[in-house]
């Protein structure tokens, strides 16, 4: 069976989080109501159960528990979910075990728990080094809080630590940028993912900076921001594999890069989205019709739908997309269908093809201005 026939990877939501940040759209609620989590850790439970069987599951597909905020569901919970996953054949053997968390939401006891369940690898929120930036995010930590938290986390076991930054927030200076960036590599951080800030409609942040309340850094400086981190972050030993994803030789989140190759996974609990090989299963973001079951959305794929997808989806890494790979496995010639495109694209010098081995990749340029090449596949 190939890696296209089985789930390659495992998906758990956690919608919830102790507090709103500003700018943030995520499926996640705010407050930490015990009911509710006892009701949505029942309704998750049985959604894997039921769910255990519906595509075969590869023995070391990668697990993924992400939120909103895992962390702040208690242990026993999180154990609950953990033996009905292995209970069910969905976690045997995975190559990775992630967990997200928020710096303020876990201690070194806690830690050492989540390592005991069997989670190896953690991805920390941490966003910002300066606590005058973390507050205007409504982050719940400090700066101090989250090099702690890391030292606490490799004290705990873990080999495999990410870190998250934003750039491009309001108050942000490129100095600043640079000190987290440095301060945060200082530590030691295998793999770091810096995301230039997006303004989501409906966040609080949209609406302070609709009012004038906030406002954001000037374009100038946020193209300073960004070629500081895409010249800095490779110079430490940290390659640019993704857009936004940085790591040391053999530290990818071998889970994210399953999404990046276009294979299955199954994703689980509210607003999870499933990757079959042919369709896309998204579950309810309203955690009360989750829990009751309703809402699932089943959007079925044609051959050339899943092309255009996996092509937008391998050309953010920097491995780019093997186009005979891509026309063996969706039947689409990429040149026939897109060809005049790309060749703009190629003469724009976001994109480059090397015809003997057929790779189709974002050069520097295109990384930056990514957006340009995946509209040609909208
Ligand atoms: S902790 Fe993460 S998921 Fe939760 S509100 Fe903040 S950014 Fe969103």
């Amino acid at each position: 069976m190939n890696t296209w026939q089985q789930y390659q990877g495992i998906y758990v939501h956690i919608p919830f989080c102790v507090h709103k940040c500003l700018y943030c759209d995520f499926a996640s609620t705010a407050g930490c109501d015990t009911a509710l989590m006892e009701s949505y850790t029942q309704a998750l439970c049985k959604e894997i159960t039921a769910r255990a069987a519906e595509l075969p599951v590869a023995a070391d597909a990668t697990i993924y528990f992400g939120g909103g905020t895992p962390s702040v569901l208690p242990l026993p919970y999180l154990t609950r979910l953990v033996t009905t996953l292995k209970d069910v054949g969905l976690w045997q053997h995975p190559q990775e075990a992630t967990i997200e968390a928020n710096p303020g939401t876990v201690t070194e006891e806690s830690l050492e728990a989540l390592r005991q369940l069997g989670f190896d690898r953690i991805s920390l929120g941490i966003q910002s080094l300066q606590d005058d930036e973390l507050r205007a995010m409504g982050r719940i930590h400090t700066a101090q809080e989250a090099v702690e938290v890391l030292r606490q986390a490799r004290q705990a076991g873990f080999e495999r630590i990410s870190g998250d930054l934003i750039y491009g927030y309001p108050g942000q200076t490129l100095a600043s940028v640079q000190s987290s960036v440095q301060g945060l590599l200082a530590q030691g951080l295998d793999h770091l993912s810096v995301y230039g800030l997006t303004v989501e409609e409906g966040t609080p942040l949209q609406r302070k900076l609709a009012s004038g309340t906030l406002s954001l850094p000037d374009d100038d400086t946020v193209g300073d921001m960004y070629d500081f981190v895409t010249t800095y972050v490779p110079q430490q030993g940290l390659s640019r594999y993704e857009i936004s994803n940085y790591a040391r030789p053999g530290q990818e989140s071998r889970h994210n890069m399953l999404y990046w190759r276009y294979v299955p996974y199954l994703g689980l609990g509210a607003a999870a989205c499933t990757f079959t090989g042919q369709a896309l299963v998204t579950n309810s973001c309203d955690i009360a019709k989750y829990n009751e079951g309703k809402n699932r959305q089943i959007e079925n794929l044609t051959q050339p739908e899943l092309a255009a997808e996996s092509l937008f989806m391998g050309l953010r890494t920097a491995q780019g997309v093997n186009l005979q790979e891509t026309k063996e496995r969706f039947g689409c010639d990429t040149w026939s269908r897109y060809g005049r495109e790309l060749d703009q694209a190629i003469h724009a010098g976001l994109l480059s093809y090397d015809a003997a081995s057929q790779i189709l990749r974002l050069t520097a340029k295109g990384m930056q201005y990514g957006n340009q090449v995946f509209a040609i596949f909208c």
